[in-house]
């Protein structure tokens, strides 16, 4: 009888804990959607021209739209100004700041799903997070510099692409570990499971930076199970894109004073990328790194301090 009332104790603590997880239930189905619709190719969804301002690598044979950054690339090196692909940046920026990461991007959902591995999570302090997230803004001007070079060379000196090598069309794409994973990985299965090639064989065939990509991939993975979203914190340079034009988002977290108990910092606890949101004026939660998941505001739970605002 005991251990009856102990598993009807631990399954309506499950559903009472469902409760305080809303958003976070909303937005895994909005992840699997966007997810599915820009991974299309794989139910035969054709693929279309549209960019999107988060990770879709350019070489997945099975994509429905460019990510971002890929397109903003390639646009400076075929020695073209990015317009379209800046405003889409800016326009989703200023209207809804980083939610792209948090609800649509596929890598940001793989992150997501890493996290859920059930080992102890690791912090590190606010200025390390700091200090870390200029990884990816200085592979953001690295790659953007290179660009505009490739760009620059072909249009003054040739009037015609410089040959086409993987660094010259897109030039972060060869070392992105979207690419290594969504890419590389996709078609060493595709040759082994559906082509039928001998794996060993393959394998094999793979020169030293394939397993310099590969390694990097392994280090995000690992990296990810401990910290969590720490590609998106640190390394990702569309994430670094898109914290820029969240500066201007009319979209932020605000916390009502009078409901927010003193002392309790679930919310911090809860935040996924590190976002010190105590600390910011209570009206206007706004830091480039936060991606409008809605932890905080799940974790806050009964005392409804925390809430998504519209500034207009
Ligand atoms: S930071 Fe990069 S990888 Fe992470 S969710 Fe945003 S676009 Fe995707
Ligand atoms: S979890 Fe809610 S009540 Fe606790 S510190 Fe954060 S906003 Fe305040
Ligand atoms: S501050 Fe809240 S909404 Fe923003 S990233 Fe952190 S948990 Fe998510």
């Amino acid at each position: 009888m005991a251990t009856k009332n102990a598993s009807f104790d631990m399954i309506t603590s499950w559903i009472q804990s469902l409760a305080y997880k809303r958003i976070r239930f909303i937005r895994l189905l909005s992840q699997i959607f966007f997810t599915g619709l820009f991974f299309g190719g794989l139910f035969g969804i054709s693929r279309t021209s549209v960019p999107v301002p988060v990770v879709v690598p350019a070489g997945a044979e099975y994509a429905t739209v460019w990510g971002g950054f890929d397109m903003l690339l390639y646009t400076l090196t075929r020695g073209h100004f990015p317009f379209l692909i800046l405003g889409v940046f800016f326009l989703s920026g200023v209207l809804f700041g980083r939610a792209a990461c948090g609800w649509m991007c596929p890598v940001g959902f793989w992150q997501d799903v890493l996290s859920w591995v059930p080992v102890k999570k690791k912090q590190v302090s606010r200025e390390d997070n700091q200090a870390l997230a200029e990884i990816g803004g200085t592979i953001l001007w690295v790659s953007a510099l290179a660009a505009i070079f490739v760009g620059f060379y072909t249009y003054i000196f040739n009037g015609a692409p410089i040959e086409d090598q993987p660094f010259t069309v897109i030039p972060w794409a060869p070392l992105d570990p979207a690419g290594t994973l969504f890419v590389s990985i996709y078609e060493i299965l595709r040759w082994g499971l559906i082509d039928k090639f001998d794996f060993i064989e393959i394998i094999k065939s793979f020169g030293f930076f394939f397993w310099f990509r590969f390694s990097f991939l392994l280090l995000i993975a690992f990296l990810g199970v401990y910290y969590p979203r720490s590609y998106c914190r640190w390394f990702c340079p569309t994430g670094a894109l898109l914290g820029y034009c969240s500066k201007y988002s009319i979209l932020s977290i605000s916390r009502d004073p009078l409901k927010c108990d003193s002392g309790c910092d679930k919310c911090e606890k809860a935040c996924p990328m590190g976002v010190p949101i105590l600390s910011y004026e209570p009206d206007r939660i706004q830091d480039s790194m936060c991606i409008s998941c809605g932890a905080c505001i799940d974790a806050c739970g009964d005392n409804k301090a925390l809430a998504f605002k519209f500034h207009f």
